[in-house]
């Protein structure tokens, strides 16, 4: 039976839809960080849902793959770190990857590629790295398939959301979401973010415009 330090850690990362979503396992690590096993009708999922010092998960754990790259193993043994994608990538979301792929026991991905949101989001509409992949570590997919598959899932935070922590309104995340996947609920007289993990394909787009700091919507890999 797991152990929740976290009053509703399944909301906070599945969104509401939580009935057919099952914790297999948790578990603590040395640094203290807690992280669980989730499995749905159709996927299965590892999350950290709190931070050492017992705060709520804030940050990525997983690196998130290029688009339509879905197996992490895969993706690495095809990748040969050519850099041809991050080079034509629009919105520079695509970098060289450093200690990301260590969370998986692989120490040899240095080089290869990861995504980060800084900079901006996964367009739509865009299909560029895929195209100049020269191994098929990307697969190229119409843009309708593209879209629809996920690069990650959205977690919301409300201990950093700027209407909770300054009491300001802010939409930002649900307006930019090219999903429709975020809806914004009443809590204590502001409008908060729901996500719906069923519509969210992580494409960042939330991350990149959510002006709190840290972040209090992000991405977290597959
Ligand atoms: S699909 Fe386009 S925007 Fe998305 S990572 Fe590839 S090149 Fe960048
Ligand atoms: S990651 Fe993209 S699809 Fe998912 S909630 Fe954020 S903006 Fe919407
Ligand atoms: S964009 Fe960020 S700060 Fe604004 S409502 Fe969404 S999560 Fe909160």
């Amino acid at each position: 039976m797991a152990h929740w330090h976290d009053p509703n850690p399944l909301q906070r990362f599945i969104g509401n839809d939580t009935a057919n979503v099952k914790v297999i396992a948790s578990e603590q690590s040395a640094d203290g960080s807690v992280s669980a096993l989730l499995q749905g009708d159709k996927f299965e999922k590892k999350i950290r849902t709190q931070m050492p010092d017992g705060s709520p998960a804030a940050a990525r754990l997983y690196p998130i793959l290029p688009p339509t790259t879905r197996v992490y193993a895969e993706f690495l043994s095809a990748c040969t770190a050519c850099g041809k994608c991050i080079d034509v990538c629009p919105e520079h979301i695509l970098k060289t990857a450093e200690k990301e792929y260590e969370v998986y026991g692989i120490h040899d991905a240095r080089g290869k590629v990861t995504v980060s949101f800084e900079l901006g989001f996964c367009r739509q509409n865009c299909h560029r790295c895929a195209d100049v992949c020269p191994t098929g570590a990307i697969p190229l997919l119409e843009l309708a398939e593209k879209r629809a598959v996920r690069m990650g899932w959205a977690q919301f935070n409300s201990r950093t959301c700027i209407t909770q922590t300054d009491h300001v309104p802010c939409d930002a995340c649900a307006r930019h979401c090219p999903q429709k996947a975020i809806i914004l609920v009443e809590k204590e007289g502001q409008k908060i973010p729901r996500i719906n993990n069923r519509l969210c394909t992580g494409c960042g787009a939330c991350e990149f415009y959510c002006p709190a700091r840290p972040k209090a919507i992000y991405i977290e890999g597959i």
